[in-house]
Formats: structure tokens, sequence, C-alpha cells
């Protein structure tokens, strides 16, 4: 395995915690609470679309100035910092809502690839552009996901998939690292390095 150069991230769940309550906001766009949200917008006329779109974005800024940072997040950017490691955010969200709350929360990242950058996990396509805003080569970065949607992605671009687990989703058959935790994956990295060395 070639050496660890840089770590990318899933926002919701994994950098932050904020309380997007997506069936609530996929009744108000569509009426009922089946699929995923960016996927089915895809498929509407733009009159509908402009309408979801702004439905959406009203959700996301009303989280965002209620996100906190997870458990255990900063200790693990500044090990990182310190380590001369990249990091890198993959998210579905919108950059708007991305800055509000990276600005509000002070965290700041060599690459942040947002909704309107690329087509959105699990397509491979924001990871690699991620990648390559962070001049990192996939097989030497990792993307750290807290749902199946990120594994998937993260598998597809060739990067190493690590899921870390929440109550809600324990386990994948597509995570190449389980953890309960950021710690857990530093001790993990910090063991990998010395193996290596
Ligand atoms: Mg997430």
């Amino acid at each position: 395995m070639k050496p660890i150069r840089g770590i990318l991230f899933d926002m919701d769940g994994v950098v932050v915690e904020q309380r997007l309550d997506f069936p609530a906001i996929k009744r108000e766009i569509f009426g009922d609470t089946e699929g995923f949200i960016l996927e089915r917008m895809e498929r509407l006329a733009l009159t509908e679309r402009a309408r979801a779109e702004a439905i959406l974005e009203r959700h996301e800024a009303l989280a965002a100035v209620q996100a906190a940072s997870m458990d255990g997040f900063l200790p693990f950017h500044a090990w990182m910092v310190g380590r001369g490691l990249k990091s890198g955010l993959v998210t579905r969200n919108s950059r708007k809502s991305v800055e509000a709350i990276l600005g509000r929360l002070d965290i700041r990242f060599d690459a942040v690839v947002s909704r309107e950058d690329a087509p959105p996990k699990p397509a491979p396509d924001p990871v690699l552009l991620a990648c390559r805003r962070m001049g990192v080569d996939p097989a030497e970065a990792v993307f750290v996901g807290d749902f199946e949607l990120d594994l998937l992605a993260g598998r597809r671009a060739g990067v190493m998939a690590v899921l870390l687990r929440s109550p809600g989703f324990r386990s994948s058959e597509r995570a190449d690292l389980v953890v309960d935790s950021l710690a857990e994956l530093r001790d993990w990295l910090e063991a990998e390095a010395r193996s290596a060395d």
C-alpha cells in the first residue's frame, strides 16, 4: 500500500452534525418520502426544479446555523495538519451551506467539492476531483464517510473507503476499514506508517 497523503471527509455525520430532516424535505418537494433528493430533482422540469432547489436551500440554510462539529473531528484535523496530510471535503450539500458551516466553525480544508462541482456521490467524480484539488493520487487517499453512498463513491474512485460507524449504519461490504471514531482511524494510520518505515 502507498503511504497515505490525503484524507477526504463526507460532511454530515463525519465533520459536522446538523439536523437536515430529509423525509420532511422530500415531503415538501415531492409529496412523499421516496428515494434520494438530488437524483429525483434531476428528473424535474425546470420550473419545478427551481422550486425544489429553493426548498432544499431553505432547509440547508436553517440547518447550517445550528450545525456543530462532530466529536473528535477537530483533534483529528489538528493531527492531520501536524502530520502534513492534505484534507478535503466531499459533500452532496450546496457550496453556500458548506461555506456557511465551515466559516462559522472555522474549519479549513485544502479541497472542497460540493454538488455544484461534480455529479454527486455515489459517482466517483467528486472524490476524484477532490484528490486532484488536494494534489494527491487516489491511491494515496482515504475517504471517510458514514453512509453507503460515500463508500460506493470511494471504492469507484480507487481510494481507501473508511466507514465511520454511526448508530444507524453499522457495516458495509464496501468498506476497506470500519472505525468507531476518528481517533481509531488515526491509530490505524500511525501503525500503518510505522510498519512502512
Ligand atoms: Mg454523511
